[in-house]
């Protein structure tokens, strides 16, 4: 999240902390005033004391009730001051006054109304007005919605976000699969007449501030239709039953401004997995889930109401989400390369006056790993810097010093890597990927990326299967565990130590080869044996009887162990030794990542061809 979604909290919310607040300290006010009137400290005096004040002539008056007797008295300083005692019946009392010239007068205190009024009735009355305005609110949260100022929901009703595809910089490939959207958007009838399969929900995937919500809000733009936003957490709040009732209205709303497109941020509040946290359930979280599955059912695809959602972890959602007629359109919206860096810039960097010294491709290659929003306030910020030195334009140095600034806060969050770690992280997918353009059994490397995604990967060598093979050789899965050593054998080659980075490229390539000995019966030594079932704990014998796990001889079991760490042996020697024989490739690939933070399959072969040495 950005400062700029936090500025754009629904009002409604603000709203009802302030007004709550209110509240409270003015219920708190009464209440020490309730009890200010009626128990002052007076002080107390026995009534021989009171008689004796009389006699003394320090009573200056006093009131009579038939149970209490109040005034004012002089006392031992000559101050004033108020006292109570209780009623005695006194014959005397009345003359004794007078005699005294003290003035009185008489009341009626405690009766059973004014029991019955300052005993009982104002402080519930009371009580149910505050019970009165919490429910009041709690009602106008889900009842009655888009009252000016009220409403939980941020729409761009008359302001139809004027923000356009053209605003969005980078994410060409989101776009262009958003462009079904927009043209569904401006005319469903006739999106469906053609035949089109009309989208309903599509989820956007991708880190805080990649402009996820900035795409939707373009997606609406370029239709011309009205924006709803809400956030997930917002469904969620302080009070049961809300969340499922919002859920409604919202969805009421949205049919009533179709064609529109509303826009759930953050939905993963909402949508996690009910299997995940079955032991601490949160009936809130998934009635309000139901809801919106059954809302999302409930609505056929000609009303023209395109439900869009954000998250970040698309892996904590609930399945259900992503079933066919729901969710069923992902977009990822990937962190901003070298290039895409360049392109935000340009965007954001008209808004401001700049000096010729500013190069924009060079302030794209000081940022890496930053996102969008994170471009946006380095803008920002130099703006503001040029400003506060009383510059006309805004010049490099001020840029330089804002970058420092973000990536310094960057840093305290854990989210930025360091030159050192970059470095590292492009050999090691250098690695991975030129075994895998090398060796036939590996799938072919479609993209090499050093661009952070999260805090767990670095960088990714993705690959992608040819066709789907339904009969693997061993040569093959060889393979695919020298690619997985790639990595590794890299380091050490490069920097002669081996970081954690590759851990879980071991882990994948132990669970290779522990598959190659026992399932397939792949191994020399061990012969056409099955020995594990995956997934099963008993196991399958050559003779086709099943064994328990136990019945497996200590000596079978040490037999795997040893076959196996042999087999990673034989792979990682394979993986130094290829890459040691295309050491200069190695450097070559490296070094183009590090300068273009992501490399493509067109790309990567024309490295792996040409040079020197073929
Ligand atoms: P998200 O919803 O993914 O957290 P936002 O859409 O809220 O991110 O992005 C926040 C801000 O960052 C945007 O308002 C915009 O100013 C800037 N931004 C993010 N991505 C881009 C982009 N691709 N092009 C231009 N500006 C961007
Ligand atoms: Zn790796």
């Amino acid at each position: 999240m950005n400062n700029k979604d936090k500025k754009e909290a629904p009002k409604g919310i603000n709203n009802f902390s302030k007004f709550s607040l209110v509240y409270i300290v003015l219920g708190i006010l009464m209440f020490y005033m309730y009890q200010y009137y009626f128990t002052t400290q007076k002080t107390t005096i026995s009534y021989s004391q009171f008689k004796k004040l009389i006699s003394q002539n320090r009573i200056k008056k006093c009131k009579l009730s038939d149970k209490y007797i109040k005034g004012v008295y002089i006392d031992k300083n000559n101050k004033k001051k108020e006292f109570i005692t209780i009623s005695v019946n006194d014959p005397n009392l009345v003359k004794d006054l007078e005699k005294h010239n003290i003035s009185f007068s008489g009341t009626i205190t405690n009766t059973w109304l004014t029991n019955l009024i300052f005993g009982w009735i104002l402080p519930f009355g009371f009580l149910f007005f505050l019970w009165w305005m919490m429910t009041k609110k709690m009602r106008g949260a889900s009842g009655s919605l888009f009252g000016l100022g009220k409403s939980k929901f941020k729409v761009y009703l008359n302001e139809k976000p004027d923000v356009k595809f053209t605003d969005v910089a980078g994410a060409e490939e989101a776009k262009q699969e958003i462009e079904e959207v927009v043209e569904y958007l401006k005319d469903p009838q006739k999106y469906q007449r053609l035949g089109g399969r009309a989208p309903k929900g599509v989820l956007l995937v991708g880190a805080p501030g990649t402009g996820k919500t900035l795409l939707a809000k373009a997606t609406a733009g370029e239709a011309g239709t009205p924006f709803i936003s809400i956030s997930g957490s917002e469904f969620v709040e302080m009070f049961v039953g809300v969340g499922a009732s919002r859920v409604r209205d919202l969805f009421n709303e949205a049919k009533k401004l179709s064609p529109c497109i509303v826009f759930i941020d953050e939905i993963d509040a909402i949508g996690k997995s009910r299997a995940m946290n079955s032991l601490s359930s949160n009936d809130e979280r998934e009635q309000t889930l139901n809801q919106l599955l059954a809302e999302m059912d409930g609505f056929d695809s000609s009303v023209g109401v395109i439900i869009m959602a954000a998250t970040n972890r698309p892996e904590v959602l609930d399945p259900a989400l992503l079933r066919p007629g729901r969710f069923d359109r992902q977009i990822i919206v990937d962190k901003p390369d070298v290039n895409g860096r360049e392109a935000i810039i340009r965007v954001h960097i008209k808004k401001i006056k700049i000096g010729d010294d500013i190069n924009i491709k060079t302030l794209a290659q000081m940022t890496p790993g930053l996102v969008g929003a994170d471009l946006a306030n380095i803008v920002n910020e130099a703006a503001l810097l040029a400003a506060r030195e009383n510059k006309d334009a805004v010049h490099m140095e001020h840029f330089e010093e804002a970058i420092e600034r973000q990536l310094a806060g960057l840093k305290k969050k854990n989210r930025v890597i360091t030159g050192d770690e970059k470095k590292r992280v492009a050999y090691h997918e250098s690695g991975h990927a030129i075994i895998a353009h090398l060796l036939p059994g590996a799938d072919p490397v479609h993209k090499i990326s050093i661009v952070p995604r999260g805090l767990s990967a670095l960088g990714y060598t993705q690959q992608l299967p040819t066709d789907e093979k339904y009969l693997i050789t061993k040569e093959d899965m060889m393979d695919k565990v020298t690619v997985l050593f790639g990595g590794r054998a890299a380091e050490e080659i490069v920097f002669n130590t081996i970081s954690t980075g590759a851990q879980n490229d071991l882990m994948r390539a132990t669970d290779i080869v522990r598959a190659i000995v026992t399932q397939f019966g792949m191994d020399d030594k061990l012969g056409l044996v099955v020995l594990e079932k995956p997934g099963a704990t008993k196991f399958l014998t050559s003779e086709g009887i099943i064994k328990d796990k136990d019945e497996i001889s200590e000596k079978t079991k040490e037999l795997i162990d040893e076959e196996i760490s042999k087999i990673m042996q034989v792979s990682y020697k394979k993986a130094k030794d290829i890459l040691l024989q295309n050491r200069d490739k190695l450097e070559t690939l490296a070094n183009k990542l590090l300068e273009l933070e992501i490399i493509n399959e067109e790309e990567l072969k024309e490295i792996m061809e040409g040079g020197d040495d073929g």
